[in-house]
């Protein structure tokens, strides 16, 4: 085979780094599909006010692509974006990306992949990479009576910039990391502002500094200076809090932390005791913020604890009473375990991925299942940090997807093995059991039924090692005879 046909789904960290992959590699036979009229997909969606990376801006950047020019040790939205929008120009790739072109399906026959757009076109790939992330859907809670509220409403994820805070009565339901960044950014503004929580979050302070124009200097200028930052704050990530995470020597230091800052942060007994959470800290996404405890303790701030029961025009009604808002922010988070949704995608063999995943997501490294020949995913089932760079992890699904292109070349289309599917599923499952997420919470890492199907357990280091290896043990080409194996599908 000529070099493959590559279809890439998303613009966003993953699929960026996959197609600038492809063309370093003198690949160039690949289109890259976006729905959106612009690159940089979480960090273009996500425009709230003080949105920003609590990962250190020198480590969420691409290892090919370091960056010494950043002016805060933790990015905000801006200055990702713009850093992808780079990015993209100087590997080339833009021109690469159909915007405005969403993947609704991708059906895998005769040995390739049909990938049908909106709009009924359909167009035949030998592989398909989906970068589609995680944290792309936003999810709007299920509250009756949310579509009689008269006032305005939007979701973090699609900030309503037209809509001026001043003087409002705000209504913010949820308290996770995106509330947490906005609003302290808000509160000034709106007149009385509300923070419904139904749980609360481990918050730690997120040590943020400008670098100012010695320190880029430096860090441009001096030979290995970046290269040893970046390191060092890898190493931190990887020997201080996954530890913590893997209820290891540093989960009495976060907690401590976490505590400490609160305590700091908070005098009011009450509110103090609201804030406190009853599981571990890491069970939920930690919160690294050091402004959200000093916002909450405003005077036109509060945070409402009891059940909300219903919506109605003028506000948010709960088991209290009623809470008048004309204003309501929904900062309730993304569907999470539901990846690739809404693509319908269809393996060989009547095969689909719906059915497959019947019982949550799961994928060999997060990558590849079996089924589904010549089709990868990055940021897929279990490749979530919550101790280190994503785009770490993205790095390796490239790179494990660049070592599976020879093969698939030379001996056609080729799928992951049950039996390493199996082993993987095995090793997750003893990994998982360390780790501090099955501790007595809900949360975007998990099923409704309390499977993880988000998280990498294991440090980013073993991610690496395992991503490494060569494919062709774990793999096995599907040759006609398989290919035409009907399944006996079950009923969905
Ligand atoms: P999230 O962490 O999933 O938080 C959603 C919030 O909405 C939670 O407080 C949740 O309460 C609440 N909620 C959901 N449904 C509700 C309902 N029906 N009634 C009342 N409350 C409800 O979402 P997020 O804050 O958007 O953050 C998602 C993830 O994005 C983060 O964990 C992080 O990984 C990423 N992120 C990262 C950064 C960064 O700096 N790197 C910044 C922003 C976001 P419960 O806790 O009770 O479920």
């Amino acid at each position: 085979m000529a070099a493959p046909r590559v279809a890439i789904v998303g613009a966003g960290f993953g699929g960026l780094c996959m197609a600038i992959r492809l063309r370093r590699a003198g690949i160039g036979s690949f289109t890259v599909f976006e729905k959106a009229g612009e690159l940089g997909g979480t960090w273009r969606d996500n425009t709230y006010p003080g949105a920003g990376c609590d990962i250190p801006s020198h480590l969420y950047s691409y290892s090919f692509e370091k960056y010494a020019s950043w002016t805060r040790r933790y990015p905000g939205q801006p200055e990702i974006l713009a850093y992808l929008a780079r990015c993209a120009d100087k590997y080339d790739v833009r021109r690469r990306i159909r915007f405005h072109t969403e993947v609704v399906g991708a059906a895998f026959d005769g040995g390739r992949w049909q990938v049908s757009t909106a709009g009924s076109q359909r167009e035949a790939f030998d592989v398909v990479v989906m970068g589609v992330g995680q944290l792309n859907r936003p999810r709007l809670p299920d509250i009756p009576g949310m579509s009689d509220f008269a006032g305005t409403a939007f979701h973090s994820a699609r900030w309503n910039h037209d809509h001026d805070l001043t003087g409002r009565r705000v209504a913010v339901i949820g308290n996770g990391s995106s509330a947490a960044q906005f609003v302290p950014r808000i509160a000034g503004r709106a007149g009385r502002l509300e923070v419904f929580q139904r749980t609360p979050n481990w918050v730690i302070p997120k040590p943020d500094a400008t670098f100012g124009p010695a320190a880029r200097s430096a860090l441009r200028l001096v030979p290995g200076l970046q290269r040893a930052y970046r390191e060092w704050l890898y190493r931190y990530a990887e020997n201080v809090f996954h530890p913590a995470l893997a209820r290891g020597w540093s989960a009495a230091t976060l907690e401590r932390r976490a505590r400490g800052h609160l305590s700091a942060q908070v005098a009011a007994p009450v509110l103090r005791a609201k804030l406190t959470p009853d599981y571990p800290p890491g069970c939920k996404r930690v919160v690294i913020d050091s402004d959200f405890y000093a916002a909450l303790t405003r005077p036109n701030v509060e945070v409402v604890t009891e059940r909300i029961v219903r919506i109605g025009p003028g506000g948010v009604e709960t088991e209290g009473g009623r809470h008048e808002a004309d204003t309501i922010i929904y900062a309730t988070g993304f569907r999470t375990t539901e990846f690739l949704a809404p693509i319908e995608v269809a393996g060989r063999g009547g095969h689909t991925l719906a059915r497959q995943w019947n019982g949550g997501a799961e994928a060999y490294l997060g990558i590849s299942m079996p089924n589904f020949p010549n089709l990868f995913l990055l940021y897929g089932p279990n490749t979530n940090l919550g101790h280190n760079s994503i785009v770490f992890m993205i790095e390796c699904q490239v790179r494990h997807i660049m070592a599976c292109l020879p093969y698939l070349s030379a001996g056609g289309p080729m799928e992951v093995r049950p039996e390493a599917m199996a082993a993987w599923t095995r090793q997750l499952d003893r990994a998982m059991a360390g780790m501090v997420w099955q501790d007595g919470c809900r949360s975007w890492y998990k099923t409704a039924d309390g499977r993880v199907t988000n998280n990498w357990p294991g440090r980013a280091d073993l991610y690496r090692r395992l991503t490494a290896r060569s494919p062709r043990a774990a793999y096995r080409h599907i040759r006609e005879p398989v290919d035409r194996e009907r399944a006996v599908a079950s009923p969905a």
